[in-house]
């Protein structure tokens, strides 16, 4: 029994999906994906097809409204499949929840995004960040009015809307652009040496009007990072998939009963013990990933193998959703 399938119990028809999706259609070409520079259509069309943009919607909207729980599997179960492909469709998250509970106009973004028709991607990772706020808004008649730069939008080109945050004193104002370049939204591809085929792009905003139509929600900073603190158990879920592939295969070792550990420790933890949770899972996933570097030889380092693939993914999940408890538990060494 792979390391991967001992780890759950009950999954839902949905976690049996991404777990065939990830093993028939994502794995066998993860690597091609990953040379390609581009994620193959047919990928987000797979998971089109079987419904899974729609587990992070309300079934009010069209939705299957998973629990969490069962949305973490779906997670992890796609990002062993395919990390780059899981992490384009994982951002449909925030449009797909935000529009669900928008009260407002940008409600009728709702049912497209339940059924992947309309695809989101979301740019908001950057309110973490120390210093002056990079992405501003300024009300105006309208609506409001966006600038500066959201330095990672990924899945640019797959998607048709992105949701946004910016700052707007002690407020985040969250609202609906279109996923294409216009006057007022510039975009330039990144770079990276690993998700290079997420297609992440730096946009860079000057008075963007997002109208009151567009717009999902205005909350208080403090209130954001209190929600935002809750939901780091999510992304856990991806450092989670790459190791069981790593462990799968590795073949039996040492760091089979530390991976279902470091699982344990993401589902039971409280808010506070989270950022340790991710900060040991992010490291076992990079050691899973040396570790089978290690054992393939010199093999590993050919752009075909499996094995360097993981390990530039693993590197990618030490800084992917860092926030600075995360960052403080893994400079420390104290997870
Ligand atoms: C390829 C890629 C794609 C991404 N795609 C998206 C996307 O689509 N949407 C999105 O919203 N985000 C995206 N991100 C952002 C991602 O989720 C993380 O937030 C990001 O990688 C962390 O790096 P950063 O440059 O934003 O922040 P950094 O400036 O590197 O900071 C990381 C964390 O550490 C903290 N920190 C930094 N310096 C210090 C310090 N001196 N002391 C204490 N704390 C400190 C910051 O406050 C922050 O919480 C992407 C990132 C990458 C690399």
């Amino acid at each position: 029994m792979s390391a991967q399938s001992q780890s759950t119990t009950n999954p839902c028809p949905q976690v049996e999906t991404a777990r065939r999706l990830a093993d028939e259609v994502l794995f066998p070409t993860t690597v091609a994906t990953d040379r390609g520079g581009v994620i193959p259509t047919a990928h987000l069309q797979a998971l089109q097809d079987a419904g899974l943009y729609g587990i992070f919607s309300s079934e009010s909207v069209g939705g299957s409204n998973l629990s969490s729980a069962n949305r973490d599997l779906v997670i992890e179960a796609l990002a062993g499949g395919c990390l780059t492909t899981t992490f384009i469709w994982q951002q449909h998250a925030g449009p797909a929840t935000a529009t669900a509970l928008c009260e407002g106009e940008a409600h009728r973004y709702a049912a497209g995004l339940a059924k992947g028709e309309t695809r989101g991607g979301v740019a908001f990772a950057h309110l973490l960040r120390q210093g002056e706020p990079v992405l501003r808004a300024e009300p105006c008649s309208d609506g409001w009015l966006v600038s500066g730069t959201a330095p990672y939008v990924t899945g640019w080109g797959n998607v048709d809307i992105v949701l946004v945050a910016a700052c707007w004193h002690d407020s985040v104002v969250w609202g609906i652009v279109p996923g294409i370049e216009s006057r007022t939204m510039s975009a330039s591809m990144l770079e990276l040496t690993a998700v290079n085929s997420s297609s992440t792009a730096v946009i860079k905003f000057d008075q963007h009007l997002v109208t009151t139509d567009d717009m999902t929600s205005v909350v208080p900073f403090d209130s954001w990072l209190e929600s935002y603190r809750m939901g780091l158990r999510a992304n856990g879920s991806l450092a989670l998939g790459v190791t069981g592939r790593c462990l799968s295969l590795l073949g039996p070792s040492d760091l089979d009963e530390e991976y279902a550990t470091a699982r344990h420790r993401l589902d039971t933890a409280s808010i506070d013990e989270l950022p340790a949770a991710r900060a040991n899972a992010s490291d076992l996933c990079m050691r899973s990933a040396t570790t089978l570097v290690a054992a393939s030889g010199g093999g590993a380092v050919a752009l075909s193998h499996h094995a360097q693939l993981l390990a530039r993914q693993a590197m990618f999940l030490l800084v992917q959703s860092q926030t600075s408890e995360i960052r403080s538990h893994q400079l420390s060494g104290s997870f």
